[in-house]
């Protein structure tokens, strides 16, 4: 029995159609997006670590008229607040025309990246040389990170209880630091004619060229390491046991650029997860006040499993929302605050990996995300059998889906884990908001390069995710 005549127009209706940004906007959109990515790549140059971002990110919310909580009395409707925590995590809220009462919309993005620390003790001298011993952090490939230019980005607490500050690397005319690697010629293990060795790079192995002009003097024994020494403490008044208590980070020291004929790329360092915290900052400011109160959570240490103070597990979120309580209203109690928590919705604005034509081999090409195509719902995250994942409702999905149809120019994907079943994946901040019972989704920005110095994401796929942030903290 034929059930229909017209197969083409019943295809239109019921089946998914998959098309770019590129195929879908008219010329004022694609303008908006391009305008919107050079916002985003002055950022990206100014906001290299999470204590940059951080204190980036509240600069731009005190010239839009954000308040520091810690000097509010009370806050009403409509009020305009953020909590900076120990400098490398920071919350901006709005409050909504029904304060807390019925939980609040949530953006939350990380604000560290992958790089590398120095270590406690960093300094030493060898064969003339000197160089400063590195940790990396986070996940990397570790073979990616000698021969490129590194910054360093540096607070050292000094034992006359001054802090000095130093970025190195970054102006034009710095000079930078840098990893070695062994030349071709020497790195033969089949012997001559033979093909060069893929170095494994060794965690002790990602060292720092830091100097080579020694001090004059015959009675020193390390003479270039202590003519570091002197440079660190005639220009910062920093000595060697300094070093301990300090956080300097080498980071790629390249800037955001453009990358392809088109322009449709960015090539920068710490997309992951700059480009969803700046997208979703931009998303809050540039949004109406709601029924329910606003939040934008910036937060520290995703990269290396959200533990920690300043993580995604720590009990600062409930503090704040403790907080903005006593500003808004009588009670302010925990139970009260898990009350809020079960009534709110989030989104854990993260990034995915997009599918890269050079290694298909990783991914199920029917779920996966590309360039170029939208932000990216991910339903669920993990590896194997959705172990360490959090997922997303049916419902909740769902809803999203109906409110994103609202805006014709928000063009998103929806992938279901990163990668093939069993090949690997990987978590987010999302689980620990969804385990204080949160409904909460991933959605975020595909990239090629996850982790490595220079990552790439298309301006489409930034501008669509600010459209969704948008649109969902406003709903
Ligand atoms: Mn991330
Ligand atoms: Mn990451």
């Amino acid at each position: 029995m034929l059930k229909r005549t017209d197969y083409k127009k019943f295809e239109k209706e019921i089946k998914t159609e998959k098309k770019s940004c590129w195929e879908i906007w008219d010329n004022k959109t694609r303008k908006l997006a391009f305008d919107f990515s050079e916002g985003y790549k002055v950022f990206l140059n100014r906001a290299k670590t999470a204590r940059e971002t951080v204190e980036h990110g509240i600069k731009l919310a005190e010239k839009s008229g954000f308040r520091n909580i810690a000097e509010l009395k009370n806050a009403k409707p409509g009020g305009k607040l953020y909590s900076a925590h120990r400098g490398k995590s920071a919350i901006f809220a709005r409050i909504g025309k029904q304060g807390l009462k019925d939980g609040f919309k949530m953006l939350m993005a990380h604000v560290d990246s992958p790089h590398l620390d120095l270590k406690v003790r960093p300094l030493y001298e060898d064969e003339s040389v000197a160089f400063l011993k590195t940790h990396y952090y986070g996940g990397i490939k570790k073979y990616q990170w000698p021969t490129i230019a590194l910054a360093l980005h540096g607070e050292v607490y000094l034992e006359n209880g001054k802090k000095a500050s130093f970025v190195i690397g970054e102006k034009q005319d710095d000079p930078v630091f840098m990893i070695t690697d062994l030349l071709p010629h020497l790195d033969r293990p089949g012997g001559p004619g033979t093909q060069p060795r893929q170095r494994e790079v060794q965690g002790e192995e990602l060292n720092l060229v830091a100097g080579t002009i020694p001090v004059l003097s015959k009675q020193i024994k390390e003479k270039v390491k202590l003519a570091v020494l002197e440079h660190l403490y005639d220009n910062y008044r920093i000595k060697e046991e300094d070093l301990v208590s300090a956080e300097i980070e080498a980071v790629p020291s390249e800037k955001a650029r453009d990358l392809g004929f088109d322009r449709s790329l960015i090539s920068a360092y710490g997309h992951d997860d700059k480009s969803c915290a700046y997208a979703s900052l931009q998303a809050f400011f540039d949004s109406r006040a709601g029924d329910q109160t606003q939040l934008c959570a910036w937060i520290d240490r995703e990269e290396v499993g959200s533990d920690g103070i300043g993580g995604a597990q720590s009990i600062f979120i409930e503090v704040f929302i403790s907080d903005l309580l006593k500003l808004t209203s009588s009670r302010a109690s925990i139970d009260e605050v898990y009350r809020i928590f079960s009534a709110s919705q989030a989104i854990s604005a993260d990034v995915v990996a997009a599918i890269d034509p050079d290694y298909k081999d990783v991914h199920d090409p029917r779920n996966a995300a590309r360039l170029g195509y939208g932000v990216v719902l991910e339903k669920h995250t993990g590896s194997g059998g959705k172990y360490n994942s959090s997922e997303a409702s049916a419902e909740y999905v769902q809803k999203l889906r109906m409110l994103f149809k609202k805006d014709k120019n928000l063009v998103y994907q929806i992938i279901g884990g990163m990668g093939k079943i069993d090949t690997g994946g990987g978590g987010t901040i999302a689980k620990y908001m969804a385990n204080r019972n949160i409904e909460i989704i991933d959605m975020g920005v595909p990239l090629y390069n996850m982790h490595a110095p220079l990552e790439i994401a298309s301006k489409a796929d930034i501008y669509s995710a600010y459209l969704a942030y948008k649109l969902f903290i406003q709903a």
